[in-house]
């Protein structure tokens, strides 16, 4: 019956991330790094006025495109930082950031075009794109470069069935903000070869160091071929709302909605109630939950520089630290099982976000300073006491 289940969906790898949470989930005391989740609960306010709506009736199908105010409030929001003029016509609002680039991949691919990916990449790229009928094609990134994608590397990638960019700054897992310059050159290729841009910005609101977040669909002539995808997820700590949305040229959102229309109706309207309470609410409590983020970001960086054989760049945003621990260990994936069943440590190993990071293992900075303290001490007792022959201890 197998041969049933179609090519592209025998070949769907279950997720490395979600395997070791369910490991760790058997054993006791772990400190757990491997999701990529904020510890935070949604904020009360936020609760309490999705409850209220949908006690008034906040209950139904909405449209597809979305909730009219959370449409309203959402423009604004973006043209507050972004400066584009866009319109209800340039925005759709899906499930989560994963909705959004599914619909956006469905709009835009035929099969057999191929989308550039810089290498490593959040896994689940691969299953948007392929699912549809599209190919994934990495553009490998390293780690003496900070893992920024190059313009040239960019450049060697492209084939004639190069459709799309994919970016996602700042990145999951490498922590990377790609640099404006680089984002100019970038906007210039992708103009002069005529490729589409998919920019995955979910991660927009946290970038440190001094560096700012600039979208690539700002640059002159971008808007008109850049689809930005955005979700509540991160910033305002409401994964389980599933609430993101996308943005871009009405040429391609207007189609985009179709398929939302037919694939999911619309979004949950008691979710979508929830991101407009999120994004009615005082930005000091975002930027305090950005904030914490930076701060153990900085910490946990602090710490694995300590470990020997750890070699890692500073991270520019997210809340991944993406480690190359080569000097350590030839086999990431066993380091993170044998750290999870020994130290109670849990960490994803590379392998899954691409060639490029295959001798990385990514941390999520997501529980307190005080366990990454207590994370990084343990890791070192690891490191120190393990008997793989590999290990280096300089
Ligand atoms: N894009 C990136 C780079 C991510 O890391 C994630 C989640 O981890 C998403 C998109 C999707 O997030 P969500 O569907 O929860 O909005």
């Amino acid at each position: 019956m197998n041969q049933q289940v179609s090519r592209v969906v025998q070949n769907l790898r279950a997720s490395v991330i979600r395997d070791i949470s369910l490991r760790a989930a058997d054993l006791d005391n772990v400190i757990m790094l491997g999701i990529g989740e904020p510890d935070f609960h949604t904020h009360d306010r936020v609760c309490q006025e999705a409850l209220r709506d949908a006690m008034a009736g906040a209950t139904h199908y909405t449209p597809s495109q979305g909730d009219t105010e959370l449409l309203h409030a959402l423009v604004a929001s973006i043209n507050a930082q972004h400066h584009l003029g866009i319109t209800e016509k340039n925005l759709v609002v899906t499930l989560g950031g994963m909705g959004a680039l599914v619909a956006c991949f469905r709009t835009v691919l035929d099969e057999g075009d191929e989308v550039l990916v810089p290498d490593p990449y959040f896994p689940s790229y691969r299953p948007h794109i392929e699912l549809v009928g599209g190919r994934l094609v990495p553009v490998p990134t390293r780690f003496e470069e900070g893992f920024v994608v190059s313009p040239e590397a960019i450049a060697a990638a492209i084939t004639p069935r190069t459709k799309v960019l994919l970016l996602n700054s700042p990145n999951n897992p490498t922590g990377a903000v790609i640099p404006g310059p680089t984002l100019d050159a970038i906007a210039d290729l992708v103009q002069e070869r005529d490729l589409l841009v998919v920019s995955d910005e979910v991660y927009d609101r946290l970038v440190f160091n001094g560096r700012r977040h600039e979208s690539i669909s700002t640059r002159p002539g971008m808007a008109a071929r850049t689809v930005v995808i955005n979700s509540f997820s991160k910033s305002y700590a409401m994964t389980g709302w599933r609430i993101g949305y996308a943005w871009g040229p009405a040429w391609i959102l207007e189609p985009m909605t179709r398929v939302v229309s037919h694939c999911t109706s619309c979004s949950p309207s008691v979710s979508q109630r929830a991101a407009l309470a999120a994004l009615r609410m005082d930005p000091a409590v975002v930027d305090a939950m950005m904030r914490e983020f930076a701060s153990r970001s900085r910490f946990l960086y602090e710490g694995l520089r300590r470990i020997p054989g750890f070699r890692l760049n500073q991270p520019q945003g997210s809340f991944y630290l993406f480690p190359d621990i080569s000097q350590v260990t030839d086999d990431p994936y066993r380091f993170a099982l044998d750290l999870l069943q020994e130290q109670r440590v849990g960490v994803v190993p590379g392998f899954p976000f691409g060639l490029a990071g295959k001798h990385c293992i990514r941390f999520a900075c997501t529980v307190s300073q005080d366990r990454l303290g207590e994370a990084v001490e343990r890791i070192e007792r690891f490191v120190l006491n393990r008997t793989e022959p590999t290990v280096v201890m300089s």
